[in-house]
């Protein structure tokens, strides 16, 4: 009795967090609302950038910053086609000066870039587009949410029932800065690459970008990986898919370019 009780319980828990996301069709488990963890991303974002400017490592570079916020203004009019309640998003660009290789988008469109990145990398425009793109695509399929909600079981201790009745959004914060140093899944990598290129596509631009990035990505984590490598686990195959997914890609980008 006491057991079936227990059982039902943690069904019903489960197939409450148990969502199909818009975007992918993909049923995922979360434990936090889309509003919980932009919330709490958004209280994660203001806290890095204030430490950075205190460091004094907000990029003073007005070309790259213009350059990054030139290059995502165009992903971001797009994610609105893609998934239209990102049109209400505050979307947000910080070009963080530390030598670096990474960048990320968290839940609700807040982003960064590293200057690292596109300096050692000697990246292109259309190269930017497609790590934002691929950033934006995490954004968009709520990976964030379901890494917040590795997070959350990571840290065992939290009272799940709080979070989950919306009491609580003050303790997301630290999960929301955890879930950003949690790798994703390869499952989360090949849809962010999937929806990430197609988005840069669409935004005009190259799709073979995507494969020159990831081929400088490899070359670079020759001196230790990245810190990008370390929250983007880099299956030998992603090129692979990638390349596949080059010819479908073309007549999008070709179009964004007329
Ligand atoms: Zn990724």
């Amino acid at each position: 009795m006491k057991r079936t009780f227990v059982v039902t319980a943690l069904l019903a828990a489960t197939l409450a967090a148990c969502q199909e996301n818009p975007v992918s069709g993909r049923t995922q488990l979360v434990l936090v609302s889309e509003e919980q963890a932009q919330v709490s991303s958004a209280q994660a974002y203001t806290q890095t950038l204030s430490e950075a400017q205190k460091k004094g490592r907000l990029s003073t570079d007005a070309a790259l910053n213009a350059r990054v916020e030139r290059i995502t203004n165009r992903l971001i009019v797009q994610a609105g086609s893609m998934y239209p309640p990102s049109r209400d998003w505050k979307w947000s660009v910080a070009v963080i000066d530390e030598p670096t290789l990474n960048a990320w988008c968290m839940p609700g469109g807040k982003m960064a870039i590293y200057t690292g990145i596109v300096r050692k990398l000697n990246l292109s425009d259309d190269e930017i587009g497609q790590i934002m793109g691929h950033e934006m695509a995490h954004a968009l399929l709520g990976h964030g949410r379901e890494r917040m909600s590795r997070a959350m079981a990571t840290q065992g201790g939290i009272a799940l029932g709080s979070i989950v009745a919306g009491r609580d959004l003050s303790i997301l914060a630290p999960v929301a800065d955890i879930a950003l140093t949690l790798p994703n899944s390869r499952d989360n990598e090949s849809e962010a690459d999937r929806y990430g290129i197609e988005l840069a596509a669409r935004a005009g631009y190259d799709p073979r970008a995507a494969i020159r990035l990831w081929g400088k990505m490899g070359a670079a984590s020759g001196n230790g990986p990245p810190v990008f490598l370390s929250t983007h686990p880099s299956p030998a195959n992603r090129i692979q898919a990638l390349n596949a997914l080059v010819p479908q890609m073309t007549p999008l980008y070709e179009k964004a370019r007329r």
